[in-house]
């Protein structure tokens, strides 16, 4: 069972990646790829909790775009970690997170939100200040009821505690991660809430920056979903990747590795020769 796509508390994720990839472990995931918001400070821990469970472990990122205003999420997979142009250009983008989650903090404050800033960097710990933190205080405070509200009613493009930043360039992401020997995925094609034709121009995009590969099953697609964006995929003569987008185990509806198969015919990145194990991997 694979599943390439999950977080950690080194990002937006509940559990630690020890604890992650025990869970992976436990659900009958044989490899898995931990893919924290710009950051990869979780590998090590990570992959020494995949040594003792015998999982192949794959080395993961998913990394913050702009383009055309918008945000796309790039995953980034088997890559040298060691690489000075990949850590160099994730360590650009913490400084951007750490800039826009102290903006972020000082507009919740005002809807009621008591001394976000270091609320939010004690509820990141180690890890990087995601809007979910933000959430997490809007709720705690009784701002909101919920995630969803939170985000629907303040943290999303347009609302009161929104705060647009410039992330890395599609091309930029796509170089870093191949520059480090990696494969480049464009996550969760239907995650961006676009519409169909959005969709196809950020793939176009993507396919035209040199990437690799399309996320077609995750958490949230349906079948008619993965068998569109496979057929999409293979206009671009990209291969398919497949990931939870893992982050809690509180969405229980939710699980690592519970993906269907890609649809007949796309290759999928774990047969690309750059991925560790790729004649074993099925
Ligand atoms: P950030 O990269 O800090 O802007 O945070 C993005 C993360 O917030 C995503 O990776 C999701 O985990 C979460 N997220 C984004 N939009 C929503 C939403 N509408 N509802 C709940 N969670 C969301
Ligand atoms: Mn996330
Ligand atoms: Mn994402
Ligand atoms: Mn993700």
């Amino acid at each position: 069972m694979i599943d390439l796509h999950a977080h950690s508390t080194r990002s937006d994720g509940r559990l630690t990646p020890g604890a992650l990839v025990a869970r992976a472990a436990e659900a009958g995931v044989t490899t898995f790829a931990l893919t924290d918001h710009d950051t990869i400070d979780g590998l090590d821990e990570a992959r020494t909790a995949a040594n003792t469970h015998d999982i192949t472990f794959i080395d993961g990122v998913e990394v913050s775009v702009t383009w055309q205003r918008r945000t796309l999420h790039v995953v980034g997979l088997a890559f040298d970690r060691g690489n000075a142009a990949l850590t160099e250009g994730l360590a650009t983008l913490q400084q951007v997170r750490r800039d826009r989650a102290k903006r972020i903090a000082a507009k919740i404050e005002k809807l009621g939100v008591a001394d976000a800033w270091s609320r939010a960097q004690a509820l990141a710990a180690a890890g990087q200040i995601t809007r979910p933190h933000f959430a997490r205080l809007l709720i705690e405070d009784g701002v909101c009821r919920n995630n969803n509200q939170a985000f629907k009613k303040h943290l999303r493009p347009g609302r009161d505690a929104h705060v647009t930043v410039e992330w890395a360039s599609l091309d930029d992401a796509v170089a870093w991660i191949q520059g480090a020997g990696g494969i480049a995925v464009l996550a969760h094609p239907f995650g961006y809430g676009f519409s169909a034709a959005w969709r196809r121009r950020a793939l176009a995009a993507f396919a035209q920056a040199g990437g690799d590969a399309l996320e077609i099953c995750t958490g949230t697609t349906d079948r008619q979903q993965e068998i569109t964006a496979a057929r999409d995929a293979a206009q671009h003569g990209l291969a398919g990747s497949a990931g939870s987008d893992f982050h809690a185990p509180e969405q229980f509806w939710l699980g690592l590795g519970r993906l269907r198969a890609l649809p007949g015919g796309l290759p999928a990145v774990w047969h690309d020769p750059r991925f560790p194990g790729a004649d074993a991997a099925n």
